[in-house]
């Protein structure tokens, strides 16, 4: 089986940031959120599912999803919000399994911001947390996404707890270091997993 690494954390805590280092180093990425997108674009069936129960209000006039009308009846319907988790998931599910098994290089981090949230942990051959404080965070958030601090700790409140993500890790890797200490450790982490990925193959 191919050895997956998971990579999580909250937001802003530097996903993205650590998932690129590792792209520069040839690694295949896969990522939920582009999938969690890639699964309900226009043409797809999800879409027209969609569109079938919820009606016009859904679609952007470009016949895209609204996502703003989406969240809304999520938030205010849990039927709803059933209904659209048992549509997508699996879709998510498959989807992510084609990309994963497509990839080429040794080992293939699968970057997953909700993965403790979702306990989706199991899929992984490996998980490992981007960690930073909170306040690194927070003003991470903020200064990247241009919200106040207010909208950044309901975001951050919304989600896992850092300590409910450390307690999955095998890894983690701390973001609170210059960007040069993070791309050094992002090389040793790639010489652990391709030692790894090396003995699963031989196993
Ligand atoms: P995530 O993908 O987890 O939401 P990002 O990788 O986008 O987080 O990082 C959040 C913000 O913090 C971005 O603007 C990024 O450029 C910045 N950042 C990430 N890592 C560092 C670091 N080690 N030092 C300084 N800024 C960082």
């Amino acid at each position: 089986m191919r050895y997956i690494v998971a990579l999580t954390g909250g937001i802003g805590s530097g996903k993205s940031t650590v998932a690129n280092a590792f792209a520069a180093l040839g690694i295949d990425i896969v990522d939920a959120d582009i999938i969690a997108r890639q699964v309900v674009e226009p043409g797809q069936p999800a879409l027209a599912a969609i569109h079938a129960r919820f009606g016009d209000a859904i679609l952007l006039a470009d016949g895209g999803l609204n996502r703003a009308v989406l969240r809304q009846k999520i938030f205010s319907s849990p039927g709803d919000k059933r209904w659209i988790n048992n549509l997508l998931h699996p879709l998510i599910h498959a989807e992510t399994q084609r990309q994963l098994a497509l990839a080429r290089s040794a080992w293939c981090l699968w970057v997953v911001p909700l993965l403790v949230e979702n306990q989706l942990q199991h899929l992984a051959s490996r998980v490992l947390v981007v960690d930073v404080d909170r306040e690194t965070q927070l003003s991470r958030t903020m200064a990247r996404d241009g919200i106040g601090r207010q909208q950044a700790e309901n975001i951050l409140a919304a989600q896992a707890t850092r300590e409910a993500r450390l307690a999955v890790a095998d890894d983690i890797i701390d973001n609170g270091a210059s960007p040069d200490a993070v791309k050094e450790h992002v090389a040793e982490l790639n010489q652990r997993y391709l030692a790894l990925a090396a003995a699963s193959d031989r196993d």
